[in-house]
This record gives structure tokens, C-alpha cells and sequence, in this order.
């Protein structure tokens, strides 16, 4: 089963090993210390054990001159008891052989005190030393007892004794082997007698190293053999200090050497070899046991405590299991899995299991609170609360869900972006309330317009989307944006009011350029912004062109700060005159702007794009700027021309576009009059209130004002007769069809007649043919202006065409034109 995710040590083996290790570390201590303390107590057993050899080897030989003494004094007794001499002597050999043989005496010699040898011998033993030791006995009266080594070594004890005329000494010898024997075997040991020097006559054995000889040994062959390994391996210091230890093939053994017995004799010293095979062998057999103890004792607890916590850890691996549970948020299942049962004798692991089992149910109330949260924050997240559609983040799920499956399933989806028409009209005139129930209720028709799989949602404002899949061809989209439209446009009573509403859309049919959403998004939105351009309440499909359109507006707007900087943008002059003499009135100033990149660009590219933003007022302020410096500028050739210049609506609303004129004016010292302001007739339906008043205000400084493409918009003369304006130029597209036809005729002629009855100037724009100019110039109207007369040039191309107007007050090209007509 698994538990865990990676390596792990159960906590059964650890108490184990640990027990384990507990077990054998205090029993393998204990174990030292008791052998510690047998070592202790075997040295201790040996130092003793040295003692009680010094004692003994004393006391034996205490034992054996005493007996020596005794003999002596009996043969004292015996010598006087006897009647003479040679009763004792026979008594005397009697008494030998039992000596000789159960009192293991090697001689005995009499002294008297006239002759240093013995008067009388038993047993072989025999030299000066003995003679000297009974003189001394003799001369003192005391006993003297002594060691002698010669063939061999012996105790010696010489008793003097008086007898009826001098004093005499008996002495007696007894082998020292005797009491070396009685040693070795009193202490178990192995004995061997050395000496520095060599004994002569005694079979020496030398332990070079030591500077020793061997005189004896209670077992010849074994110990000296010993010995001599030894006395190669160790100094004789470290046997002076203490003992050795000697490992030996039959056995090992412990080596002391005896302190001397000076009261006796000091040159031989005593090598004792303790054999302590069997004791060595009892703290083997020990050691052996107590392994054994250990091994079944660690093994004992080491199975216990795996046993005894076997059970409790299976639960709480049981718990680990239960946690991967609780994890997954799979609290039924983790519930029934933790293994508590309820007990009277609770331990840790019961109320482990308890607390758990409480913070599983603490958990689930938790995460389901939390999960009903989180699907309110997401439903918040992703729906429009007034409308009740999917939100802009909704949408863009939606968008990315329906791009990536259309890609594996190439499937064909449509996008359509919807913007209210002059939803702001609404909010203005009828309140945010009202607004609110026109969006909703648009939502509402969306909805109920589409088919289940399709998506709307509100991006905000008064802009929704819809994403319409299982398209089966791309012309279905045609029927549905018309059932839409139908739809949208049907009339709805919010608060007793009748609004009819009317929307632009733009759609993006799916294609494989399409790969993310914001592409998407994008080109949905240029298509609905193409629709707006052209005029509202209705549809366009986004094309390539119109993306092209859009980069090139963006690119336009991105790069015409710089390009005014750079002195990019230049004025074109077209010159206008009056048709019946070819007098020239002045001219208009038009914007060119050559790019030090892209090359030409025309203002019916640049403008429109301009206008959406502010820099059309920053453009005008340029043009009039250049135009009336222009103006004063040709002033040397002609007095009093006029300059036309033309604005856009925005500039309507630029407050320092009349002061900058007054203030040109006067810096040129040029009258306002020669200062005429182009107006079409869109900008003034826009807002015909404000401009009106700006339209007085402008005529009230002097300016003149003019009409501009009069017959493209609204063409109403009515409508124009409230406003005050001194021009109104006629549009190309009245004098292109120019013909000899009687109803453009007509017509024209009609408009011309009109305008002049308002008192104003009529001036035809775009004449490029010289009958074009004659129609007009038979139907009166005024001015002309065109590639007839003169394309529009820069100024100072004008320079040498002005030399040559002054001399004739007639424009050159159209002089012909003009005598023709004086002509008539
Ligand atoms: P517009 O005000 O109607 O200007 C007259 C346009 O007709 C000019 O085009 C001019 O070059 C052209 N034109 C003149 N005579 C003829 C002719 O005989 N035949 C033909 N086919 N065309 C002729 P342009 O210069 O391309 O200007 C286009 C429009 O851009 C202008 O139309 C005007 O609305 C706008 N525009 C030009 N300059 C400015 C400016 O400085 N400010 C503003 N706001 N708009 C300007
Ligand atoms: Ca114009
Ligand atoms: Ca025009």
C-alpha cells in the first residue's frame, strides 16, 4: 500500500534498531565492566599469590633449618647419653641411614674446635665453606644457618654443643631442591632457581639475555625451554617490575620472579611459572556466554518492540492513507477510513484519530462553504450583472474555447461585435435608468435571437459580442445579422417613452489566420468601426482592407507628431478667381504631407484619421499658422487676397484657434476679411446650435466664412439660411456632369440664383474643362477654382504666375477664356 511519496523508515524497524542498539550498548558495557573487574581481580589474585610465595619459600625454609636444629640437638643428646666415642659412632651410622633416607639429609659432618676439618663425615657433601661455617658456629656458641651451592645447592646448619673438656659443632645439609619441590607443589607452580653467577659444578643452564643461569627447576626440560623464549622477547626490567604473561604452545603462563632471601643468601633468586591456561580459559568461556546473552536478549526485545508497536503504527499508516483522502477533498472516504474505535482507556493515537476525524468534519463544512463561494465569485467573475450575459472574461473563455476547437474540428464560427448607435443620447436625454432597461432589453432580444450554442455576452458599456458556432456556411450570416437587425430596431416603451433603437455591428467570419482572440477581438471591432464610418445602423464583414485600413490609421496617428516636427507637412496654394474678369480673390491652403518614409500621403487619407483624435486641432493650428504667413508673404505682388483655410469640427471647439488668427492677423497686419474659414456642412449639422454661436462669433471678428462641398450632405438651403456665412462653394461633383443637359443645368443654375439672393458668393470647385467655365460664367456664378485656372502649387511656384498677373489683373491661364466671353 502506499502512504507516502517517497523513501521512507517505518517506525517498527526504528524501535527495533533502537532497541537493538540500547540493548547490545548497556550489556556489552556492563560485560566490559565485569571484565574489568575479573582482570582486577585476577592482578590482585597475582600479587598475593607472589606474597604468599615469599611467605611460603621463608617459611619452608624456617621449617627445614628448624628440623635441621632438632636433628642436630638429638645428636647432641645421643653424643652425650654415649659412653664413648665409639658407642655414638655406632650409634651415629645406625642413625644415618634413616636420616640419610627419611629426613632426605645429604651429610653430616663433626667439628671440634682444634682442627678445621671434620672430625667425623657422613654423606658426600663436602668443602671449605662447611668448615668455615662451623668455625664460626664453634667461636659464637650459636646456631648458623645458611645456603651453600657447590654441586648442588643446600640448606646448612651448624649446631655447636659442648661436650666434657670443649665445645663442639655439628653440621647438618639438606638439599635445597627439597624445599623448592615443596613449594612447587604447596602453589602449583613451576619453580626455577637462578643465579647471576655460574655455579660450579652445577649443571648451568643460561638465559643470555637476562645474564642469568638456571641452577635448577622443579620441571628441568619445560621451564627452561619457557624461560628462554622469554628472556628473548622481554627484558629482565619488565620482569623485575612485574609480571609476564607468556602464551606458550601447551599453555600460558604467568611469570614472577621472587624478591631474594637475604637473611640467608642473596645471589639466587626464584622464577615462578604460573600456569593460567584454565583461567583464561574460564574469562573465554565468559566472554562467549555473555555474547550469547546479548545476541538472545537484543534479538528478545528488538522482536518485542517490533511486535508491540506494530499494531498501533498500522493505524497510523491507516491515517497517512486517509490524509491523501482528506487532500483530494474526499472527506466521506477519509472519515470511514481513520481507524478510531472509542475506548475508556484513550491513548495518543485515539485522540489523534478523534481530532482528525473532527478536523475532517471542521474541513468539509469549510471547503463546502468554500466551493458555494467560489462559484458565486465565479459566476461574479464572469456575468454582466445587469444584463445577466457573460461578462468580457466570460467572453474571452468562449472566444479561446471556440478558436482552439474549430482548429481541430474546422469548424465555421462567426464573431459580431454590436455598438449601440448614440446610446449616449440615451443616458443624456432620458437618465442612467432608462439606459439600463435599453440594455437589458437589447440583451434580452440577443438572446432570444440565437440558438442555444451561440454566445452573447456585454463587453461592456453599449458594446455586446456573440460568437455564433455550427455555422453551416459562411452566407448564413447574412440571415441572421438581417433577423437581428429586424429585431433590434423594433420600437420598445421604457417609462412611457417610445425609444427605437439602432446599432453597428462588424463580424469576423472564422478563418485559419484567426489564431488567438485578441486577432479576433481586433478585426471584429475595425469591421464595426467601418460600419460607424459609414453611417451607422448597419453590418460590415471584416476584410483584409479593411485591417490595412486600420494599420495605416494606426501607423498614421503613431507617426504624425514626429513628421510635424521634422517639417514633413507643407502647403499646397490653389489660387480663385472671379469668372466674369479672371480677377484674382485669393486662394486655398491645402495640407500636404510628404513622409520621409512612406512618400506622399493625401489628405483625404490622412485627415478623417486625424479628426478622430485631437491632432486635427494641432494640424489647424499649423495650417493657419503657415497659410497667413503665406498670405503676408505674396502680399508684394497683389494687396488685399484672401486666404481660404479649412477646419474640422474638433477645431470648433479649440478656444485658441480665433485668438491664434487675430494674432496672426496682426502680426501680418492683414485684415480679418482676407481671413476665410472653410466649414462643411456635416460639421454644422452635428451640433447647429454651438455652431451658430461660433459661427457669430467668427463673423463678429470680421472673418469671412464659407460653405465647403455644398451639395454633397444635406443640401438645404432652408436649413442653411439661418446661419451666417459669406460663401458657398459648390461641390465638384455639381460641375463635373457639367453638360449642355438641361435638368443639371437647371438645377445648378437654380442653386446659384438662391445663394446669391442670400447675398453670398458662390464659388464652383474642381473646374478642369474651359466649357464647364463657360456654363458657369453664363450663369453667373463668381469664382472659380480648379485645374483649370490652377492646381493647387506650392508658393513659390505662385511667385513668377503672380509677376505675370500684375501686369494684366487677369489670371494667365484663363485670360483667353475671359476675352472670349468680352468678346461675345
Ligand atoms: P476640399 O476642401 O474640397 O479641397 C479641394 C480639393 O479638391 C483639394 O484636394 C484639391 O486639390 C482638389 N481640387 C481642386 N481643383 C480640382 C480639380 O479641378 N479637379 C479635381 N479632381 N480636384 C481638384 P486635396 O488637396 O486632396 O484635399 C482634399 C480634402 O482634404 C479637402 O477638400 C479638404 O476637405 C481636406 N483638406 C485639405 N487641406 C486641409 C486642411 O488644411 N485642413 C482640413 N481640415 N482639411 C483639409
Ligand atoms: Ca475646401
Ligand atoms: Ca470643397
Amino acid at each position: 500500500m502506499r502512504y507516502t511519496d517517497g523513501y521512507f523508515i517505518s517506525l517498527k524497524v526504528k524501535a527495533a534498531f533502537f532497541v537493538t542498539l540500547l540493548i547490545i550498548t548497556s550489556t556489552s558495557s556492563l560485560l566490559f565492566l565485569s571484565l574489568n573487574q575479573l582482570e582486577q581481580q585476577f592482578k590482585t589474585t597475582q600479587i598475593t599469590k607472589k606474597e604468599r610465595l615469599v611467605d611460603d619459600f621463608t617459611n619452608l625454609l624456617e621449617q627445614s633449618f628448624s628440623q635441621l636444629g632438632l636433628i642436630a640437638e638429638q645428636i647432641a643428646i645421643t653424643r652425650k647419653n654415649s659412653k664413648n666415642e665409639d658407642q655414638f659412632k655406632l650409634i651415629l651410622e645406625r642413625l644415618w641411614e634413616d636420616l640419610e633416607y627419611i629426613s632426605d639429609i645429604s651429610s653430616i659432618h663433626f667439628y671440634n674446635n682444634k682442627q678445621a676439618k671434620p672430625i667425623n663425615s657422613y654423606g658426600e657433601t663436602n668443602n671449605t665453606s662447611l668448615n668455615e661455617l662451623a668455625a664460626k658456629a664453634i667461636k659464637s656458641g650459636h646456631p648458623e644457618n645458611t645456603i651453600l651451592c657447590h654441586s648442588f645447592c643446600n640448606l646448612v646448619t651448624a649446631i655447636p654443643f659442648m661436650t666434657d673438656n670443649d665445645i663442639q659443632a655439628t653440621v647438618i645439609t639438606k638439599p635445597l631442591s627439597d624445599v623448592i619441590f615443596a613449594l612447587a607443589n604447596l602453589n602449583q607452580v613451576s619453580v626455577a632457581l637462578t643465579s647471576e653467577q655460574k655455579q660450579e659444578g652445577l649443571n648451568n643452564r643460561s638465559l643470555t639475555e637476562w645474564r642469568l643461569n638456571v641452577l635448577f627447576t622443579t620441571d628441568m626440560n619445560k621451564t627452561y625451554a619457557i624461560l628462554n623464549q622469554v628472556s628473548e622477547r622481554f627484558s629482565i626490567d619488565s620482569l623485575n617490575k612485574g609480571a609476564i604473561e607468556w602464551h606458550a604452545d601447551d599453555g600460558n603462563f604467568l611469570i614472577n620472579m621472587l624478591p631474594s632471601t637475604e637473611k640467608y643468601e642473596s645471589q639466587h633468586r626464584l622464577i615462578i611459572l604460573d600456569n593460567i591456561t584454565k583461567y583464561q580459559a574460564t574469562i573465554k568461556d565468559h566472554k562467549i556466554q555473555a555474547f550469547i546473552i546479548i545476541s538472545i536478549s537484543a534479538f528478545f526485545f528488538a522482536t518485542l518492540s517490533f511486535l508491540l508497536t506494530r499494531s498501533p503504527i498500522s493505524k497510523l499508516q491507516q491515517l497517512i492513507i486517509q490524509y491523501a483522502e482528506i487532500a483530494k477533498h474526499e472527506f466521506t472516504n477519509a472519515r470511514k477510513g481513520i481507524p478510531f474505535k472509542r475506548s475508556f482507556f484513550p491513548d495518543e493515537l485515539d485522540i489523534l484519530f478523534k481530532k482528525t476525524i473532527d478536523l475532517v468534519d471542521e474541513l468539509d463544512v469549510l471547503n463546502h462553504d468554500l466551493s458555494e463561494k467560489n462559484h458565486a465569485l465565479h459566476h461574479q467573475a464572469m456575468h454582466d450583472e445587469l444584463t445577466e450575459l457573460g461578462n468580457r472574461n466570460s467572453f474571452i473563455n468562449q472566444i479561446k474555447s471556440t478558436i482552439s476547437l474549430s482548429k481541430k474540428q474546422h469548424s465555421l464560427w462567426a464573431l459580431v461585435f454590436i455598438d449601440l448607435d448614440n446610446f449616449k443620447v440615451i443616458n443624456d436625454n432620458f437618465g442612467h435608468d432608462t439606459g439600463d432597461q435599453v440594455l437589458k432589453n437589447i440583451a434580452c432580444r440577443l438572446v432570444k435571437c440565437l440558438h442555444k450554442t451561440d454566445v452573447v455576452s456585454r463587453l461592456g458599456g453599449d458594446e455586446f459580442t456573440l460568437i455564433l458556432r455550427n455555422m453551416n456556411k459562411p452566407e448564413d450570416i447574412i440571415k441572421v445579422m438581417d433577423k437581428l437587425f429586424n429585431i433590434l430596431q423594433e420600437p420598445m416603451t421604457l417609462a412611457d417613452k417610445e425609444i427605437k433603437m439602432s446599432c453597428s455591428a462588424g463580424i469576423l467570419l472564422s478563418s485559419e489566420n484567426i489564431t488567438n482572440y485578441h486577432d479576433a477581438l481586433k478585426a471584429a471591432d475595425i469591421a464595426m468601426y467601418e460600419a460607424k464610418k459609414s453611417g451607422r445602423n448597419c453590418y460590415k464583414l471584416f476584410n483584409d482592407r479593411m485591417y490595412h485600413n486600420s494599420q495605416k490609421s494606426f501607423m498614421i496617428q503613431h507617426e504624425f507628431t514626429s513628421s510635424l516636427e521634422n517639417n514633413e507637412f507643407y502647403l499646397h496654394l490653389q489660387p480663385q478667381v472671379i469668372i466674369a474678369t479672371g480677377k484674382l480673390i485669393g486662394f486655398e491652403a491645402l495640407i500636404r504631407w510628404k513622409h520621409h518614409e512612406l512618400g506622399m500621403v493625401y489628405p483625404d487619407h490622412f485627415i478623417p484619421i486625424l479628426e478622430e483624435s485631437d491632432k486635427i486641432v494641432q494640424l489647424g493650428r499649423w495650417v493657419a499658422t503657415n497659410a497667413l504667413a503665406q498670405l503676408a508673404e505674396l502680399s508684394v505682388h497683389e494687396k488685399g487676397l484672401r486666404m481660404a483655410i479649412n477646419i474640422s469640427p474638433r477645431q470648433l471647439h479649440d478656444e485658441t484657434f480665433i485668438p491664434l488668427l487675430l494674432q496672426l492677423c496682426e502680426l501680418h497686419q492683414l485684415k480679418t476679411e482676407q481671413v476665410e474659414i472653410e466649414l462643411t456642412e456635416g460639421i454644422l449639422v452635428d451640433n447647429i446650435e454651438f455652431a451658430k454661436l461660433w459661427m457669430d462669433e467668427v463673423i463678429g471678428y470680421g472673418f469671412h466664412l464659407a460653405i465647403d462641398d455644398f451639395g454633397t450632405g444635406y443640401s438645404s438651403l432652408s436649413y442653411l439660411s439661418n446661419l451666417p456665412f459669406h460663401t458657398v462653394k459648390l461641390d465638384r461633383s455639381f460641375i463635373t456632369p457639367l453638360t449642355d443637359s438641361d435638368s443639371d443645368r437647371d438645377l445648378l443654375e437654380a442653386i446659384i440664383y438662391m445663394v446669391k439672393k442670400m447675398k453670398c458668393e458662390v464659388v464652383a470647385e474642381g473646374i478642369e474643362e474651359s466649357s464647364q467655365y463657360n456654363i458657369l460664367a453664363k450663369m453667373n456664378c463668381h469664382i472659380a477654382q480648379g485645374y483649370l485656372i490652377q492646381r493647387p502649387v506650392e508658393i513659390k511656384d505662385l511667385h513668377p504666375l503672380l509677376v505675370q498677373y500684375a501686369k494684366t489683373q487677369c489670371w494667365p491661364t484663363i485670360a483667353h477664356l475671359t476675352n472670349d466671353k468680352s468678346n461675345e
